[in-house]
Parts: structure tokens; C-alpha cells; sequence
């Protein structure tokens, strides 16, 4: 979980509402803080640098893990301190108990994804100023992301129940955005200069389920609210279109197609967790079955370069070291190519908790080192593969010397980089063809070609 300080590059004006933003937690939580300064910033608001130049700080919270939910609470101090005016929302304002106990006040606790209660608190907190024209947002929105990227959520909340998890119970069941909503979204942003689009929600691949796939009016045609449907869309604008939190269901394979056209990045992050049968029930984890490496070889038979990212959960509740070693096994065959790795933790409020055969922490950590170290050299062998290679590269920033940048194997943030020499001046956003001359487990070097 990651904190971002949100600041606005422009310059304070007179008499402007000026508000200082924390956004912690994950991607999901950074569209929902986008969201909500988009609608104060078209009312006139300005983003402050710090917290003591602001009129109202908003503090939006991770409450995934119990030391998400720690930093949240030293966020909110902070700003307590710093400040003194403090309005917090996201997923710890589905309990404001914890919140208004430690901080009794608070100028407000809102609820996740209640933007208007959000925006309401703020004017009560300091009014909009008279005239909104002088500050009107740009028509992409807001975005805190760099320019040439941006995350595109097409649902909120999750109608499974994976035992570990509190989401269900903090964001409620999938609600999902209509096809055609989406795609006027991604249009604006892909014409305002973004060109890569980051798809997610809870669970990518159950998107338009609660909609019953309806369909919606995209430009002359009627566009199903129904994941590949709604990838082949999103491939028709020429941005690079990378899929997040998607779940092995059959109908992904339709996707892979489209990454075989070259339409969508050749890219699955798929939250496995684990791979021992008894474990994965356990955890009650959507289309969890026997055959994922058989599924992964067949995907890679039609995409060879399809790169997977997972995240696991070591030491969960009945894991025995052979469960564990299934894990590594299944780890060596599947060869993905970026993998997250956790401690299980038991969340306030998860099912999970109840579960007979709590595995000690020490031997939660060893677990965690050995699979660790055990992925690291997975991955070195499948990044030393591509040395040699000439693959387009996108620049995310640029120094003196060097720029860095993501090949479409990265996703922003949570992958690798590529480092690149240059003989010309390279600008952020551009993809430009590199030649990779080194690797390691997590990061790729090379030169600009072209
Ligand atoms: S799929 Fe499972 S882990 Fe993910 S948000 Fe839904 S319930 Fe939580």
C-alpha cells in the first residue's frame, strides 16, 4: 500500500478554497481520489502543497490490511497536526468507529465511493469559491498519474467472497459501468495524450455480470457490457491496453486473441494466490481449478510473449509445507514473470480468521523467503531471455543521462524498467525501440534505436 501526496502544479490564486489530498492504498483508491478532485477542482477548488497552506485537508484510506489501515491512521494524525481541519473517506470509512475513536475531531468520516458526501463535507467545511469558471477542469479530468498513462475503472466492488478478504463487506457487491460510460472515458483521455490505458476493478473478468451484459450506444453501434467486448473496444484506440485483477474464467481466452491481433498489450495480471487445491478452497477463490498451467501453456501457444504477473499468500491459515512446496512447484512450471508475494494477515472482520491451523510467523516469513528467492531466479532466467531483443519501450521519465521507461511486459508502479540510453532526447510518453543489452531478476538495460 502506497501513500500518495497529491499537490496541483499551479500556482495558488487569490481567495481560491485550497485543499491538500492523500490518497493512500491501491490503484483502485487513486481513480476514486481522481474522482473526487476532478469535482472539486470544477467547482473552483485548488490542490495545496502541504497540508498547513490548506483550508480542509481529505484524507482517503486503505483499510485492506491491518498495516494499511495503520498508515492510514498515521496519515490522518498527520494531517490532524499539521492542520487541524480533516475530512476522511475510502475504505476505512465503512468503520468510522476506529477513526472517531482515536481522532474524535474529525471534521467528517464519509463512506468509499461516496463522492458526494465527500464534496458535501468540503463545502461545509469551506465553501466553493463564487466563480468555478476560473479554475474549470480539463475535460479528461483530473488525473494524478503521469500524463501519458492512466488507470480506467470499469467497476466498483466484488460479488465474490474470498474468505481473506473485506472488500465485499467495505465497497459491496460488483457494480459495473455501463460499456458505453467507459469507453467515452477512455476516448477523452487517449485524446488529451494518455497513451497507455490501465483496466480495473475488483475482478476484471466478472465486469458487466450484474449489468447482465446490456448493452449501450457507442458512437453507431451497440457495445455489450461484457469484458472482451469491451477490450476489443478499448484496442480500437491505439493506446497500449493493459488488464488488471482479471480471474482465469474460459471466456478470457477470447482476450488472448486480441492480444494475438495485437490489440491489447500481451499482459494478464492474474491474482492466483496459490496453487495447492486444499489452500485455494480454502480461501473460496473464484475459477480456481487444476488446469491453470495447462490453460497458461495453451494462452502462451497463442501469445508467446504473454507476459503473467501474479500475487500469492503464504502461511495462510492450513498450509502445510507441502501445500507450500506445491506452490514452488507450480511456481517453476507456470514461469511467470512477476510475482507479489504477501504474509497472510488477518484482516479485522475476514472469515479467514476462523480457520483451524494458524501457521506461526517465523515460519510465515521463511516461507516468504523461499519463495521469494525461488521466483527471483525464475524471473532472472526470463529477463536474461530478452537480452538482444529490439522491443518498444515507453518513456516514463527522463534525466540527464538516462531515461526510464516500461516494455509492454510492465505495468506501471508494481513492474520493472527498462533503463535507456539515448543518443537524442527522449520525451515522456513516447515509445521508442530499444535494444536490451542487460538484465536483472527486475529490471531491463538498454539503448534507443529508433
Ligand atoms: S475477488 Fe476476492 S480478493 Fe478480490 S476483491 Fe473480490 S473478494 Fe476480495
Amino acid at each position: 500500500m502506497t501513500e500518495t501526496a497529491l499537490s496541483s502544479a499551479a500556482e495558488p490564486r487569490d481567495r481560491a478554497p485550497k485543499i491538500s489530498f492523500v490518497s493512500l492504498g491501491c490503484p483502485k483508491a487513486l481513480v476514486d481520489s481522481e474522482r473526487i478532485v476532478t469535482h472539486l477542482r470544477s467547482e473552483g477548488y485548488e490542490l495545496s502543497k502541504s497540508h498547513a497552506g490548506a483550508d480542509v485537508v481529505v484524507v482517503n484510506t486503505c483499510g485492506f490490511l491491518d498495516s494499511a489501515k495503520a498508515e492510514s491512521l498515521d496519515a490522518i494524525g498527520r494531517a490532524m497536526a499539521e492542520n487541524g481541519r480533516v475530512i476522511v473517506t475510502g475504505c476505512m470509512g465503512a468503520e468510522p468507529g476506529e477513526i472517531a475513536d482515536k481522532y474524535p475531531n474529525l471534521l467528517a468520516i464519509t463512506r468509499p465511493q461516496a463522492y458526494e458526501s465527500v464534496v458535501e463535507a468540503v463545502h461545509a467545511a469551506v465553501p466553493p469559491a463564487h466563480d468555478p469558471y476560473v479554475d474549470l477542469v480539463p475535460p479528461q479530468g483530473v488525473r494524478f498519474t503521469p500524463r501519458h498513462y492512466a488507470y480506467l475503472k470499469i467497476s466498483e466492488g466484488c460479488s465474490n467472497r474470498c474468505s481473506f478478504c473485506i472488500i465485499p463487506h467495505l465497497r459491496g457487491d460488483l457494480v459495473s459501468r455501463p460499456a458505453a460510460d467507459v469507453l467515452r472515458e477512455a476516448e477523452k483521455l487517449v485524446r488529451a495524450g494518455v497513451k497507455e490505458l490501465l483496466v480495473i476493478s475488483q475482478d476484471t473478468s466478472a465486469y458487466g455480470q450484474d449489468l447482465r451484459y446490456a448493452e449501450s450506444q457507442w458512437k453507431d453501434r451497440a457495445v455489450r457490457a461484457k469484458f472482451l467486448d469491451l477490450a476489443r473496444e478499448l484496442g480500437e484506440f491505439g493506446a497500449w491496453v493493459r488488464l488488471h485483477y482479471v480471474y482465469p474464467y474460459p471466456h478470457v481466452d477470447g482476450v488472448i486473441d486480441l492480444m494475438a491481433q495485437g490489440k491489447i498489450l500481451p499482459y494478464l495480471d492474474i491474482p492466483f494466490q496459490h496453487a495447492a487445491p486444499n489452500v485455494l478452497k480454502a480461501m473460496r477463490r473464484p475459477a480456481s481449478q487444476e488446469k491453470t498451467i495447462d490453460r497458461i501453456a495453451e494462452w502462451r501457444r497463442s501469445v508467446p510473449d504473454l507476459a503473467l504477473r501474479s500475487s500469492f499468500i503464504v502461511g495462510f491459515p492450513g498450509e502445510t509445507e507441502e501445500d507450500f512446496r506445491l506452490l514452488l512447484d507450480w511456481l517453476s512450471e507456470a514461469k511467470l514473470d512477476r510475482v507479489g508475494a504477501f504474509r497472510y494477515e488477518a484482516v479485522g472482520g475476514a472469515v479467514a480468521n476462523a480457520l483451524p491451523g494458524a501457521v506461526p510467523e517465523e515460519v510465515k516469513q521463511e516461507r516468504w523467503n523461499r519463495l521469494m528467492a525461488h521466483q527471483q531466479a525464475i524471473a532472472a532466467k526470463l529477463q536474461k531471455a530478452r537480452i538482444g531483443r529490439r522491443v518498444p519501450v515507453i518513456v516514463d521519465e527522463v534525466g540527464p543521462t538516462v531515461a526510464k521507461g516500461r516494455t509492454k511486459w510492465d505495468a506501471p508502479e508494481i513492474d520493472g524498467s527498462v533503463h535507456i540510453a539515448a543518443h537524442r532526447p527522449l520525451r515522456p510518453g513516447e515509445i521508442v525501440t530499444v535494444k536490451i543489452e542487460g538484465a536483472d531478476a527486475y529490471d531491463l538495460k538498454g539503448t534507443a534505436v529508433g
